[in-house]
């Protein structure tokens, strides 16, 4: 298939260690803290990661989300690069899926059907006239048991939840693991893993928004993505079925300002919210995908990944409206997520990687942010 075409490779990695890595000689840690309590009263908690240099990353057990993300700059001052929320109440009362594990099917389902041995199945169309990012109430708003991982790694924790047969629609008693290890080579690694009773689709993501400014628009990241296809979708999200080569707009082989070409992209919804096929030279295996480097912090971002695919959506439903960590205001294109994952609604594509998970199966991705600075 064009899209696990020869790979790319890509350039200018950064190395070095950062100026606070030299000073912090532990292990790292994990801290648990109460995170408040949802409406119906049931606790959530937050554990915050702490690796060895200093990095902390802290997640909570509602929709086994990452709401802080702490890396150093080039001067070695630590920021927080992630969208979110202060407080649990502004996640409860809805927010843009800043962080969470999406799921049980990220991204969207058109017209929220489709047919799998034989039965048709009904889910919930929550972004009319689709369905998106598991329905209205995906396991982004679930609470996660969590347990902590011994790793050599880096300080871990894992969260588990199952979904009941039948939740949002979906055939199958899904069983998923999500571990978050921050490892002492200042990299968020994430190990997603499910068994179903039933055959039933799953594509899980995390739902990052990252600005390595910390502050203000994205348009001057730089992005490199190791893709030279992508799934092209109709005005309402749905991919066509075709797989077309990136042209002067959609291509990211070599390193581009997101905003050099953004408002070239003819009735596209405000900017990039696109699939992109990564070169894998072997399905399955882990390599690098995705590169952003913003200049004035310093920061670097690479991910990699064992999905074939990546959801580069730069932030174009932010309006302003949503008030989020500190006070910020996040507006119209603060933020990109670079969601790896399968192409959106495989389930009705069969020409897409498959979907569908079987009984005695095992789902299994890994996706490793690695953060340095230039
Ligand atoms: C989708 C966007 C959507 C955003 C927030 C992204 O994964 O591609 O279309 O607006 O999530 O829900």
């Amino acid at each position: 298939m064009a899209c696990v075409a020869a790979g790319l490779l890509l350039t200018g990695v950064a190395t070095g260690p950062s100026a606070i890595a030299a000073k912090k000689k532990n292990k790292g840690s994990v801290k648990k803290e109460a995170f408040g309590k949802t409406k119906d009263g049931k606790a959530v908690e937050a554990y915050t990661l702490a690796n060895k240099n200093g990095l902390k990353a802290r997640l909570i057990t509602y929709g086994a989300m990452l709401t802080e993300m702490h890396v150093p700059d080039k001067d070695g001052k630590l920021g927080d690069i992630v969208l979110g929320h202060d407080k649990l109440e502004d996640y409860l009362d809805g927010h843009s899926y800043f962080g969470v594990t999406t799921g049980r099917v990220a991204n969207r389902i058109a017209k929220g059907r489709f047919t799998l041995g034989g039965s048709e199945y009904t889910l919930a169309t929550n972004n009319d006239p689709n369905h998106l990012h598991g329905g209205i109430e995906g396991i982004d708003k679930k609470i996660w048991s969590a347990s902590l991982n011994r790793s050599k790694a880096g300080p871990a924790v894992a969260f588990s939840y199952t979904s009941p047969d039948g939740e949002e629609g979906y055939p199958g008693t899904l069983k998923m693991k999500v571990t978050y290890t921050l490892t002492n080579d200042d990299e968020l690694k994430i190990d997603y893993l499910a068994t179903t009773d039933k055959p039933t689709p799953v594509n899980l993501t995390n739902h990052a928004y990252w600005n390595l400014a910390g502050k203000g628009t994205i348009l001057d990241h730089v992005l490199q993505l190791d893709a030279d296809h992508y799934t092209p979708v109709d005005a309402t999200g749905i991919p066509t079925g075709e797989i077309l080569k990136v042209d002067d707009v959609m291509s990211f082989i070599r390193p581009t300002a997101i905003g050099a070409r953004i408002d070239k992209l003819a009735g596209e919804p405000g900017g990039y919210d696109h699939n992109y096929c990564l070169n894998k030279k072997e399905f399955g295996k882990l390599s690098l995908a995705a590169r952003v480097e913003e200049s004035t912090s310093g920061r670097v971002l690479e991910i990699f990944t064992t999905e074939p695919g990546i959801q580069f959506y730069t932030g174009n439903f932010l309006d302003g409206t949503e008030v989020g960590k500190g006070g910020w205001k996040y507006e119209f294109r603060n933020a990109l997520c670079l969601e790896t994952q399968h192409f959106p609604d495989s389930i009705n594509h069969p020409q897409f990687p498959n979907t569908v998970l079987r009984p005695k199966q095992k789902y299994t991705q890994t996706t490793i942010h690695k953060f340095s600075t230039k």
